[in-house]
């Protein structure tokens, strides 16, 4: 249902949540490893965690447009949510958010290879969303079917053969045709639209960083500021940023809005912790 909410949200998969777990053990009693990163390094996976934070938040704002304006949603929600954070990203043809869309394809990829021999059980299979291989694909895809010039490096790197990059340009363009012809009834365009409300709840010690920078980095004003302009919301809403005790983002038409986890940012931030402290585990 479009409209339902998404109870499920949408943690990254208990595979990858395992795997890096065990990754992480792993590396916790490696020798001859360094332990803490550079500032420097600190900084790039700050910058990591904060630039999934923002295709998280696209993604949520496409469940959101989904329920909001009870849009038809042909296939599964989740894909077509993904499909929404990166076509929104793309249209802007900005170098961030360029960026972001190579740190989250990064952000899947680095969750799914947080081990060389996954063991793939049925619950990822029959999740509500694709596998974290896949989304980093399919963002991927998308980006070099918008823009094969600035992307297909990337493209190359991912190991993306020529014939599926050409491809791409059709997944691109019928994502963004599909999404802008739904939404075009919805844009404000300088006419009344509803508001949103950013809301910070206190964190606990392990995600005081966290919290602060997400908070630091105002990308849930930014993203509230460009659904307000962007589109006349029917009703007032609210972003809320919060402990969940889970890695996760979610929006629910009952509780009118997005609630966005710190733990999702500290897991973001880990992960490229690791990778940047362990590259060969990837
Ligand atoms: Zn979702």
């Amino acid at each position: 249902m479009p409209n339902s909410p998404d109870a499920s949200g949408d943690t990254v998969n208990r595979l990858g949540l395992a795997l890096i777990g065990a990754a992480m053990a792993a590396g916790a009693t490696a020798p001859a490893l360094a332990a803490e990163l550079t500032k420097a390094q600190e900084a790039e996976a700050i910058r990591f965690a904060i630039n999934n934070d923002i295709f998280t938040l696209q993604h949520e704002i496409g469940h959101l447009l989904v329920g909001e304006f009870k849009l038809p949603v042909l296939g599964r929600e989740e894909d077509a949510a993904d499909s929404f954070a990166s076509v929104s990203l793309l249209e802007r043809q900005t170098d961030e958010a360029d960026q972001v869309l190579i740190d989250s394809a990064d952000g899947w990829d680095l969750s799914d290879a947080a081990s060389d021999n996954p063991a793939y059980e049925d619950a990822d299979f029959y999740d509500e969303h694709s596998l974290d291989i896949q989304r980093a694909y399919q963002t991927v895809c998308f980006m070099v079917g918008a823009a094969p010039d600035i992307f297909g490096e990337v493209a190359d790197a991912y190991g993306i053969d020529a014939d599926r990059q050409e491809s791409c340009g059709d997944d691109y363009t019928q994502a963004a045709t599909s999404w802008n012809g739904l939404l075009a009834p919805h844009l404000r365009a300088g006419g009344k639209g509803a508001s949103i409300t950013v809301r910070y709840e206190p964190a606990d010690k392990h995600h005081a960083e966290a919290a602060k920078w997400l908070k630091e980095a105002k990308i849930i004003e930014t993203a509230a500021s460009w659904v307000e302009a962007t589109y006349a919301l029917p009703r007032d809403l609210t972003f809320t940023a919060k402990l969940c005790d889970e890695e996760n983002a979610f929006y629910s038409y009952d509780e009118r809005g997005i609630t966005f986890c710190y733990e999702m940012t500290q897991f973001l931030y880990d992960l490229d912790k690791q990778d940047l402290l362990h590259p060969a585990a990837n």
